[in-house]
């Protein structure tokens, strides 16, 4: 399984519309601090292709080489993550399955027949889509879905906004041990904190209780872009900012299980 983090900003992206903070001047001449908006990740596993997150923005700007795309995994049905999809809709062939909780009647995408097809999926059922395992994870205080993803022995759990499982997600995951927990963080401005304090106190609960071996943060402001400039050491542990364009594979080294971690071994 490889991963593909096509955007990792928020809703604004970075550089934000109108702002002069220094991050986001700074994006405006050099590339590589950009973040398309959204937290938009593709999944692959051999010809299989999963979006995981919505699409802001479009998917990808040509068509893959290869693949095809088994169905697109949605936190919610906020116009956020729907606006980048329009074009998908109207393109012919197999259906795409446009997975999340129960989609709202009235939505567009539901009422104009189009390639996709919403459709709401029980949480923490085994769902296949190729030959990816997924299961919708609900969250703590809302009804919005993370997922956690499984090909071969490579498990990932994905989380839309903060790290905030709920208590029957965290259940259902007890000894699963995801390879990668990649998430925001609900950073706040004023209330960064050193690790173990405040913002980053959640996040480090969650990844202890998962037993998560790397985290990669994404979902990333341009305020959370420039509280982190020159301070990595505020950084947690074991935790580290996802760039756009940047891609994990399975068989990446200190990806492989650790001696001696208790592992579930089929979901
Ligand atoms: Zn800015």
């Amino acid at each position: 399984m490889r991963l593909n983090f096509l955007s990792t900003g928020t809703e604004a992206g970075v550089p934000v519309y109108g702002c002069d903070c220094p991050v986001c001047g700074r994006a405006r001449f050099d590339r590589a601090a950009r973040r398309r908006p959204g937290g938009c990740l593709q999944v692959e596993a051999g010809a299989a292709r999963l979006l995981v997150g919505g699409c802001p923005v479009p998917p990808v700007a040509r068509p893959p080489a290869e693949g095809r795309l088994e169905g697109i995994l949605l936190p919610g049905w906020g116009t956020g993550r729907l606006s980048g999809l329009h074009a998908l809709h109207r393109g012919v062939g197999a259906p795409v399955p446009l997975l999340g909780p129960a989609p709202p009647a009235d939505l567009d995408l539901v009422r104009e027949p189009g390639l996709l097809r919403p459709l709401g999926i029980e949480p923490l059922q085994s769902l296949r889509l190729g030959p990816i395992d997924v299961r919708a994870l609900p969250l703590a205080g809302g009804p919005e879905y993370g997922y956690a993803l499984e090909h071969g022995e490579f498990r990932v759990v994905w989380l839309p906004g903060g790290p905030r499982l709920a208590a029957r997600s965290l259940q259902a995951l007890s000894r699963w041990v995801p390879d990668l927990l990649i998430t925001g963080v609900d950073w706040e401005e004023s209330a960064p904190g050193a690790a173990g304090e405040g913002t980053w106190s959640r996040l480090l609960s969650l990844q202890a209780a998962l037993g998560a071996r790397r985290t990669l943060i994404t979902h990333v402001s341009h305020q959370l872009d420039r509280w982190r400039t020159g301070r990595m050491d505020g950084v947690p542990a074991g935790t580290e900012f996802a760039r756009d364009g940047q891609r994990e594979s399975s068989a990446a080294p200190g990806l492989t299980p650790a001696a001696g971690v208790e592992r579930e071994s089929a979901v």
